[in-house]
């Protein structure tokens, strides 16, 4: 179990950063598969286009060989004999049982990963979930060469231009005035650039944008959308992404996001129920 001051001041974070070191060790230890890196030429006019690197046919990267590594993944956390969390090792292995079943399984995982509907497999949250931790890891070399390879300036789209997925979360870096905002990707990992104000959830051109500070919170933020909304939360500094960039970090924000009233439209791998109010309108 790590120890980090975040951890000792948010006890009640414990158990998902538990399952994600977790998850993260069993990653570390499967065969890695390594992506090869496309033609940045012959992927350039969709880039212009805005069609996201894994959607584009030109540039071609297949993300069969990351399914294989969802399916080894999945493999080794079900047969974990010292696991921190009983119940991963018991979903984990009725997952892999399941998968095992499936025709052609680690194509479909790489399609469904990249939204294709009409794939149906058993456990999509926790699937979803593993096959992006998996998959983060064979992209890695490609990620990284699309981040010093992409002009930001030419894509500042409110989707993931490696993923196509919505923000998970946003992060401000630089000092003014050449402050930028990022926009951060809970799936693939990729961070990009975005306009500093303006909501990536609704794209009329009136939008208003609000931040609540949090004050035992001074790196977090959330900023929301007057006109729909939706928050965003926000990593106002440097060198601790690993940790707060994560999503799970801040579940709390989450939390105090959805008392005030607010939506969340980013994207999330770590499925989001706040507690029912006993008179609540929502239904599970
Ligand atoms: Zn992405
Ligand atoms: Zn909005």
């Amino acid at each position: 179990m790590m120890h980090d001051p975040w951890l000792e001041a948010h006890a009640y974070l414990r158990p998902v950063a538990g399952l994600s070191a977790e998850v993260n060790r069993a990653a570390a230890g499967i065969e890695g598969l390594v992506a090869p890196i496309p033609d940045w030429e012959d992927y350039r006019s969709d880039y212009l286009a805005g069609v996201p690197l894994l959607s584009s046919a030109a540039a071609a990267v297949d993300l069969e060989p990351g399914g294989r590594m969802v399916e080894a993944l999945v493999s080794r956390l079900a047969s974990a004999t010292s696991s921190d969390a009983e119940w991963l090792a018991a979903e984990t292995s009725a997952l892999a049982t399941e998968l095992r079943r499936e025709p052609q399984v680690s194509r479909r995982i790489a399609e469904f990963l990249l939204g294709d509907e009409t794939i149906i497999l058993p456990s999509p949250g926790l699937l979803r979930y593993l096959a992006w931790t998996a998959v983060a890891r064979y992209l890695r070399p490609v990620t990284k060469a699309f981040g010093e390879w992409r002009d930001e300036e030419k894509w500042l789209r409110r989707y993931c231009p490696t993923c196509g997925s919505l923000p998970a979360m946003a992060q401000l870096v630089g000092a003014d005035p050449g402050r930028k905002r990022l926009l951060s990707c809970g799936c693939c990992g990729t961070r990009w650039q975005f306009k500093r104000t303006g909501c990536p959830f609704c794209e009329t051109d009136a939008q208003r944008l609000s931040s609540v500070t949090i004050e035992e919170e001074p790196g977090l933020r959330i900023d929301h959308c007057e006109s729909c909304s939706g928050y965003l939360k926000t990593y106002d500094g440097e060198g601790n992404e690993h940790l707060l960039l994560s999503d799970w970090s801040s579940l709390h924000l989450d939390l105090i996001a959805h008392d005030r009233g607010l939506k969340r439209l980013a994207g999330s791998l770590f499925e989001f129920e706040p507690a029912r109010q006993p008179n609540g309108g929502e239904v599970s």
